[in-house]
């Protein structure tokens, strides 16, 4: 069996970035999906969803976004672009075609794609984390009367409206979740157990992000020091509003833990204002209530996990060493890994947005494969 230039799993931003890149750098990638259409994940968010950076850094290689999108496309003009993006660079993934394992072959890989046995000289893993929601459990959970869903399959306020909804989390997605079901008149809770750290979207009139790239040579711990007065003054004090404070910095939290501050766009507001409440931990659950972790409980009719997602790559490569930790999360990605042709791209998260991010790590990804390919063929 003759092996193939490069596999390319996820037909996501990462993927379609890297995808290009490889192409551009003259190599034939093969790209499977098990979705039908690029973008799967963009086109199943929630129905307000607008990027949180800003369009100017979260375009792909090779093709920045319109500016007719404007700063924060939505979510439609971002699966818009990733759909011109494919036709664009004729890139035409593969739909429908689940991989379920890539192993080493040789000194290339092989992948097992739906009914196919492929082999390749690189692989580049771009899932994403989309496929492992995390759904933490607690006491009693299973008596309780209403629906209790993740974030990730929560499209907007209808279903829930008249009810009191619970949101656990105060990440984007469960700070975002609170301000759409508020805003359609539902009566939202946060319950928030960790400390946090809150970022405007905008400074000054200028995205947030763009200030972070500007920074980005910068320590973590002397941008944040430099950063603290003016973000405190831009967001206010947050613990009379029920929040811990986080001891770390944004941009530590982001480079030590892989934890992103939320970007506020709006919640604060209706929190401050009394419309949105703010809770501690839930302890657990009762058939129409929850219990906190002050003891406090409260009625609620239906609650949305925003727990974040904790992806797990051990089932994807059964037999390879020294990639994943003992999660199964990528030890290093949008850089060459310990093993020589396996590739990860988008796993990791960035100070500067992880769309920015994708576009360099499939760049650095795609030079590497291609380098590969030279010296095996001499
Ligand atoms: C709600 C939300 C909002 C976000 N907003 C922003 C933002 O504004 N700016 C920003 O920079 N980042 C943002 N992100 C983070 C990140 O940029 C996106 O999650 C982005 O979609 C990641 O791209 P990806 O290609 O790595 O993964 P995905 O978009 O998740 O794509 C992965 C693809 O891989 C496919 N796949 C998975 N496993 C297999 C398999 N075994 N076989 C075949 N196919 C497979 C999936 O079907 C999917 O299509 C956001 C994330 C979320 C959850």
């Amino acid at each position: 069996m003759s092996a193939v230039d490069a596999v390319v799993i996820g037909a996501g931003p990462a993927g379609l970035a890297t995808a290009q890149q490889l192409r551009a750098a003259g190599l034939k990638p093969i790209i499977f999906d098990r979705a039908d259409a690029v973008g799967a994940v963009w086109r199943r968010h929630y129905d307000r969803l607008h990027l949180h950076t800003p369009r100017s850094l979260s375009g792909l290689p090779g093709a920045p976004m319109p500016a007719k999108y404007g700063r924060y496309p939505s979510r439609a003009q971002f699966v818009e672009y990733l759909e011109s993006y494919a036709q664009k660079f004729d890139l035409k993934p593969e739909f429908g075609v689940d991989v379920r394992t890539v192993r080493r072959a040789g000194d290339g890989w092989r992948v097992e794609a739906g009914a196919r046995s492929i082999d390749a000289t690189s692989v580049v893993i771009a899932t994403g984390w989309a496929d492992f929601p995390n759904s933490p459990q607690w006491p009693g959970m299973e008596t309780f009367a209403g629906p209790v869903l993740h974030s990730s399959v929560y499209r907007n306020a209808a279903p829930f409206s008249g009810q009191r909804v619970l949101v656990v989390g105060f990440g984007n997605s469960g700070a975002e979740i609170a301000l759409d079901l508020c805003e359609s008149g539902v009566a939202a809770t946060l319950a928030v157990r960790s400390p946090v750290r809150v970022l405007p979207r905008d400074l000054f009139g200028l995205p947030i992000l763009g200030f972070s790239v500007a920074q980005r040579f910068l320590p973590a711990r002397v941008a944040d020091a430099i950063n603290a007065p003016i973000i405190r003054l831009a967001i206010g004090p947050l613990e009379p509003l029920g929040f811990k404070v986080a001891a770390k910095g944004p941009m530590r939290m982001i480079e030590e833990d892989g934890r992103v501050p939320v970007l506020d766009i709006g919640a604060l507001a209706k929190i401050r204002a009394g419309k949105i409440a703010v809770r501690g931990g839930v302890a657990r659950f009762g058939p129409h209530s929850v219990t906190f972790e002050d003891g406090r409980s409260e009625p609620f009719d239906a609650v949305v996990l925003a727990t974040g997602f904790k992806p797990d790559l051990r089932g994807l490569l059964p037999d390879v060493k020294g990639v994943l930790d003992a999660l199964g999360r990528p030890l290093v990605s949008d850089h060459a890994t310990a093993e020589p042709g396996l590739y990860f791209v988008g796993a990791i998260a960035s100070p500067t947005g992880q769309l920015r991010q994708i576009a360099i790590g499939a760049a650095r990804v795609a030079a590497a494969a291609a380098r590969r390919l030279r010296a095996r063929r001499g």
